[in-house]
């Protein structure tokens, strides 16, 4: 638990070339200054104004800072500093927008993690940050957050604090209420932070990337190119001071935080409100109570909006301007739906924790908001479509897709040999995703390179999957593809091949796999025993004919009904 254990951020970030990184600032588009300044400069505009709303909590933008600089003061008492990581693992609630800001006005780093997430994932990334506190609520959908959070406290050296939202306070917990109280002298305060405030090179969080094997994959995003990001994604969603955006998805995402979402709402002088569920009975009410005029969804969660609206069609959107939906594939049948059922505009989103953010714009043609995933939001975006020699694809033909610009980092956080497979050339990064061109610019998601599960937009690893359904007793070998799913659009199927002599079912490894410390929605939804894996002419197991083999089964079970 001593200081020497914790290594500077800047020590495992890669930066961007010196010259790449002067055409930026000279474009303007980094501007020099901390996001945490940058928030405190827009609530000094519109101290009034609500920048929060979570229930009955409504918190106008002066409270909202004095609350963020009183959590900011009190952390320094704690001990915590700037640079210093501190992993957030809070459902949707008022109080993770606050401390996020808290963290920012600090100057010390949030790492935004999933309710969902348990020891496995949750020890990887505080390990991995070396965070010095956790910060979560104290039960939440019946698992003890306190509890894990402590176990981890006790084995990683770094962390220090468990800070906790919740009554249930336990010795040596920190009460988050009373650490979020605004600061006693909150000018005071407010003007040692400012004077305090990092530089916008300085990274403003860490990002988990979806999907990690071994290490988990963090993205250090900077103030600057955070900042730019989100300001030029809110001026073509044309978000300003009269937008109420409703934070649906889960906030541990960077889609519904950034995307241009709560961070980007604030920046402009917005208003957030916070929905803990998106059920559709649930956003529905805060769309209608709060005026809402904006907000983000996966695909899976429109059609359970859609449905409901076609059962209920008594809830009153008529505030809804934009439906954003991204972080997996958008069906085009779904996509039709939208306008006509919700009386919205969509705005169909392709982004990635790595930087790179397309969005089609409001003015689109129906054709492209239905059928594509929208084009790069800077100028400087760079984008490569490739085949499996790295040469560019002819134009309008599907290939991997490269990018750089000024908002995708040049590498992961602290992990070189990901890095050298991860960013080819000179500084690409390689998304693993296979896009298509079309000849204004957008690009059509058709597939995917990167043995990558996406289940309702959550990413899972398939080698993670596989690396502990292989030490399930009787497992010989195991492989997880993706499987098609009407809800969800992608689940798990593990592929088994049994030791000699033995059986394997599903309900044994989903146990163990939850035993192990792995998050629920990672467990395979489906178990098929094979006698041997097929293998590919390089001597990979071959998931092209696992998948083709688990369609083929729902195939026959869905003529047999
Ligand atoms: P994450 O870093 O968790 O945001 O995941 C980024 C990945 O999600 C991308 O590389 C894509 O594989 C996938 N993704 C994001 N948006 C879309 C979309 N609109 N359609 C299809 N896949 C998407």
């Amino acid at each position: 638990m001593s200081d020497t254990t914790v290594r500077p951020t800047r020590s495992g970030v890669v930066p961007w070339p010196e010259d790449v990184a002067a055409r930026y600032v000279a474009k303007g588009y980094w501007e020099g200054r901390s996001l945490g300044s940058q928030l405190a400069e827009t609530a000094r505009r519109t101290p009034d104004a609500i920048s929060l709303v979570d229930g009955d909590v409504r918190l106008t933008f002066r409270e909202l800072l004095a609350r963020a600089d009183g959590a900011a003061d009190r952390m320094r008492a704690l001990r915590i500093r700037p640079d210093d990581r501190i992993v957030l693992q809070l459902p949707n609630r008022w109080e993770h927008v606050l401390v996020t800001v808290a963290c920012l006005r600090l100057g010390a780093i949030p790492v935004w993690a999933l309710p969902q997430h348990r020891h496995h994932e949750l020890t990887g990334v505080v390990a991995h940050a070396e965070a010095r506190a956790i910060v979560v609520p104290d039960r939440y959908r019946g698992f003890d957050h306190q509890a894990m959070a402590h176990e981890i406290v006790a084995a990683v050296p770094s962390a220090e604090h468990v800070l906790v939202a919740g009554a249930d306070l336990r010795p040596g917990s920190v009460d988050l209420h009373a650490l979020c109280a605004p600061a006693e002298h909150p000018d005071e305060v407010a003007a040692a932070l400012d004077a305090a405030a990092p530089g916008g090179e300085a990274v403003a969080t860490l990002l988990l990337s979806g999907g990690t094997t071994g290490l988990p994959k963090l993205i250090a995003r900077t103030g600057n190119d955070l900042a730019y990001m989100m300001k030029r994604a809110a001026e073509v969603c044309g978000f300003g001071p009269d937008t109420r955006y409703l934070a649906v998805l889960p906030l541990g995402h960077g889609f519904p935080n950034t995307g241009p979402g709560v961070l980007g709402t604030l920046l402009v002088g917005g208003r957030v409100v916070i929905a803990a569920s998106p059920a559709p009975e649930v956003a529905f009410a805060a769309i209608e109570r709060e005026g809402v005029t904006a907000t983000s969804a996966v695909p899976a969660i429109v059609q359970r909006w859609l449905e409901h609206r076609d059962q209920v069609p008594d809830a009153d959107l008529s505030s809804l301007r934009l439906l954003q939906v991204g972080a997996a594939r958008l069906p085009g049948a779904v996509a039709g739906q939208i306008g006509p059922k919700l009386g919205c505009t969509l705005q169909q989103v392709f982004g990635m924790g790595e930087g790179l953010l397309c969005l089609t714009r409001l003015d689109d043609p129906a054709e492209v908001v239905q059928h594509t995933q929208g084009r790069p939001i800077s100028p400087d975006d760079e984008i490569l479509v490739v085949d499996a020699d790295g040469e560019p694809v002819p134009p309008g033909e599907p290939g991997v897709l490269l990018t750089r610009g000024p908002y995708t980092p040049r590498g992961y956080y602290r992990a070189p040999e990901l890095n050298a497979r991860a960013f080819v050339g000179d500084g690409w990064y390689c998304t693993g995703d296979v896009v298509r061109q079309t000849a204004d610019g957008s690009l059509v998601v058709v597939g995917r390179e990167k043995d990558v599960i996406n289940r309702g937009g959550e990413k899972i690893t398939a080698e993670e999957v596989e690396t502990f359904a292989g030490k399930v007793d009787g497992v010989s070998q195991a492989a997880a593809v993706a499987m098609p799913d009407a809800q969800l659009g992608e689940a798990v199927c593990l592929f088994v091949v049994p030791a000699t002599g033995r059986q394997v079912d599903l309900a044994d490894v989903r146990e163990v796999l939850l035993d192990a410390g792995l998050a629920r929605f990672k467990l395979p939804e489906r178990l098929v025993t094979i006698d041997a894996m097929p293998m590919t002419g390089v001597g990979k197991v071959d998931k092209k004919a696992l998948r083709a083999h688990v369609s083929r089964l729902l195939d026959e079970e869905h003529a047999a009904r």
